[in-house]
């Protein structure tokens, strides 16, 4: 399986900092570890391009997050510290989600996925909650103008709803006419606040656990593959839906995670739509007792579910 990663989708971040930074690179060498990927499966991306990026943001956020000088308050809601590294490993990121779609539309059994991406919080004029630019917009709208699709599904089951993509594909991109279409499941009383509808909201109970997360989504998934008629499925395959999530608020298991993923992949690859795979969030802990690096490799550890599941599905092995 085609998947994207470069070394510097990791930057440095202050000590005590919440997001598992160290998740990428732990997710590249788990994939690698357990023959999921080959070394020459891994695309390297460059930086995105600024006129890919401008199909989204607006140049005053992308001027400021290029020179490190956001106002405290947007960099707070940013929720990460600006800095050239964050800038650089925000595009190389971006241009990893568009190659990875690239990657899926033209691969003989439309499989790939970036080990990164999925910042789904991410609006035109500023970063949200750890999402700095908007790596599924950018991208879906740049192979729209590019030609190579016309109408996608955005498979959002990240436990935070997907505001910064309801927002961006709603209005004049909504569909059916801008031919993006988004699902999202989510806890109904975690962030974002203010949600953006997307085009299939599915707001869940704190505490929902395996067998009703799983019997909402075989209800959801299927009628939003039909409604949409896409030419690509970008699954963001969050694992913050996890029990023991820091920030999740649900309950599923490891187990509920796997048949999820396993699930969506063969659902999709019945529909015989090209599925692009990407990480959205995961905030693992072992309790009391965890310190980033264990954080960070648990969460890559969750993370590397659906990449398993795929290669199963996909009957990769
Ligand atoms: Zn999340």
């Amino acid at each position: 399986m085609k998947v994207s990663y470069h070394p510097g989708y990791v930057v440095p971040l202050p000590e005590k900092h919440a997001f598992p930074m160290g998740k990428f690179s732990a997710l590249h060498e788990i994939l690698l570890a357990e023959c999921v990927i080959a070394p020459e499966d891994v695309m390297t991306p460059r930086e995105a391009d600024w006129s890919d990026l401008l199909l989204v943001h607006t140049r005053e956020y992308l001027d400021a997050l290029a020179t490190s000088t956001l106002t405290r308050q947007a960099e707070r809601r940013m929720g990460l510290p600006q800095s050239p590294g964050l800038w650089r490993r925000s595009r190389l990121a971006v241009q990893g989600t568009m190659n990875a779609c690239l990657a899926a539309l033209t691969d003989a059994r439309g499989l790939a996925g970036n080990l990164a991406g999925g910042t789904h919080h991410s609006h035109p004029e500023g970063g949200r909650g750890f999402c700095v630019l908007n790596d599924v917009a950018v991208a879906l709208i740049s192979l729209q103008r590019a030609g190579w699709l016309r109408r996608a599904l955005v498979v959002d089951l990240d436990v935070h709803q997907g505001d910064g993509n309801a927002f961006v594909f709603g209005g004049e991109r909504a569909w059916p006419r801008g031919g993006v279409y988004t699902l999202s499941l989510h806890g109904a009383k975690n962030y974002p606040f203010v949600k953006p509808p997307s085009t299939r909201d599915v707001p869940l109970a704190d505490g929902t656990g395996d067998d009703e997360y799983l019997a909402t989504l075989a209800h959801h998934l299927p009628l939003a593959l039909r409604e949409s008629d896409p030419d690509l499925v970008v699954y963001l395959a969050g694992v913050d839906v996890l029990a023991d999530d820091r920030f999740g608020r649900l309950s599923l298991t490891r187990e509920g995670l796997a048949v999820r993923d396993r699930y969506v992949c063969e659902t999709v690859r019945a529909s015989g739509v090209p599925l692009c795979l990407l990480l959205s969030g995961g905030y693992a802990t072992r309790g009391a007792r965890a310190d980033r690096r264990t954080s960070a490799h648990d969460t890559a550890d969750l993370h590397a579910t659906v990449f398993r599941e795929a290669l199963s599905a996909y009957g990769l092995r």
